[in-house]
């Protein structure tokens, strides 16, 4: 079937956005996407979360998931059959050991941009020493990684048409970030202007790169790099234990059986909960889409993006009737920033992404007074210090 969308030129100053050729039904999928480029955070990756390099599925079963992030050695999980990890798919890169889910994924990363990063496992060879480097500038929360623009030049490296893939990572920068808001971006990432240039001299060292990718290597095309990163990266979390948690939802149990196992799994949130701290409990990374790229925000969306598969690929589902004709919006805001007035929506809009919405919500709004309750000041403070 044709899709049920199209991407075009809105008319406002928002450039692109993605609009319902006919009439999508709540809860359908509009789209599924794999991304551009995907990476695990970085101290995600040195916290012992074992993921697909390529694809960010989780590589522990259930159980052991469970096991280390609640810290009890001796936890048993029952229904081992909805535990979907199947390590006998496993495959491992022969020279530097980095892990996958299955050959595919292997395969499809040495030949779009491992093939440059791989590295015998080599302690001081400078990608890992700018690894370092990052975690000691950046502390968990994570919001991207250096690594991330080290897969990036590398993908273009090794395209048969390097032009052609640098072109499509240009696009997403959109022309319209001005030199501040550049600089407000990788503040928002908490880089600085000298951190920028000492991850830039060790990327250069790190990191190989021709004519072509030249360009950001640069300060100022190193800045666009992650202005590009900051403005566009599409957070992906993945969780094996819920996973599980979601299957065994779906099987049919006995009553008492069900309670006794939804007692079990909420002791052990609380467990993790209480082990790790709650911000660290599913996989995480970042990653670009092409076309997810192009949806714009609402303060009154009417799709959302979900990872149904367990690794980064990515559906765009209604989440209401959608009419021929209608732009399809996600909301960039969580749901408790998207209950706020109009007035604190659009100032983490403004700060975080660069833009004042004029969705049909902010327009209805727009007499309401425009300040900020003292109130609602404190609770963004809270919100900035979790980013
Ligand atoms: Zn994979
Ligand atoms: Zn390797
Ligand atoms: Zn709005």
């Amino acid at each position: 079937m044709d899709p049920c969308y199209m991407v075009q030129d809105m008319k406002s100053l928002k450039g692109k956005g993605v609009v319902a050729t006919r009439l999508i039904k709540e809860e359908s999928v509009i789209f599924e996407e794999t991304p551009l480029v995907c990476c695990q955070f970085s101290w995600n990756s040195s916290c012992g979360y074992k993921a697909c390099d390529h694809c960010l599925r989780p590589l522990e079963t259930a159980e052991e998931n469970a096991r280390r992030l609640a810290g009890s050695n001796d936890l048993v999980l029952p229904y081992p059959e909805c535990c979907p990890t199947n390590k006998s798919e496993h495959a491992i890169c022969p020279s530097c050991n980095i892990q996958y889910c299955s050959d595919k994924c292997k395969n499809v990363a040495w030949q779009q941009y491992h093939k440059s990063l791989c590295h015998t496992s080599d302690s001081v060879h400078p990608l890992n020493e700018l690894n370092e480097i990052w975690k000691q500038i950046h502390y968990p929360p994570e919001s991207t990684t250096i690594m991330l623009l080290a897969r990036i030049v590398a993908l273009v490296e090794q395209a048969d048409d390097k032009q052609s893939v640098l072109n499509t990572f240009s696009e997403f920068c959109h022309g319209t970030l001005s030199q501040d808001e550049n600089v407000a971006a990788q503040q928002l990432m908490g880089l600085y202007r000298n951190q920028i240039e000492l991850l830039r001299s060790v990327f250069a060292r790190a990191v190989p790169n021709s004519d072509v990718s030249q360009q950001w290597f640069t300060l100022e095309g190193f800045s666009s790099l992650w202005a590009l990163v900051g403005a566009n990266g599409q957070g992906v979390g993945t969780s094996v234990f819920s996973q599980w948690v979601s299957n065994v939802g779906n099987l049919t149990l006995p009553s008492e059986e069900k309670n006794s196992v939804d007692e079990l799994i909420s002791k052990i949130y609380d467990q993790m909960e209480e082990h790790t701290g709650i911000t660290f409990l599913n996989t995480e990374g970042s990653a670009l889409y092409a076309l997810q790229r192009c949806v714009n925000h609402s303060c009154e969306p009417n799709a959302k993006i979900t990872f149904p598969y367990g690794n980064s690929t990515l559906q765009l589902v209604a989440t209401k009737d959608i009419l021929p004709g209608d732009e399809i919006c996600i909301s960039y805001l969580d749901e408790c920033a998207l209950e706020r007035s109009r007035h604190s929506r659009q100032k983490i809009l403004r700060e975080n992404y660069f833009f004042n919405c004029s969705c049909n919500k902010c327009i209805s709004q727009s007499d309401a007074p425009d300040e900020t309750s003292s109130e609602e000041e404190e609770d963004m403070d809270d919100d900035e210090d979790d980013m």
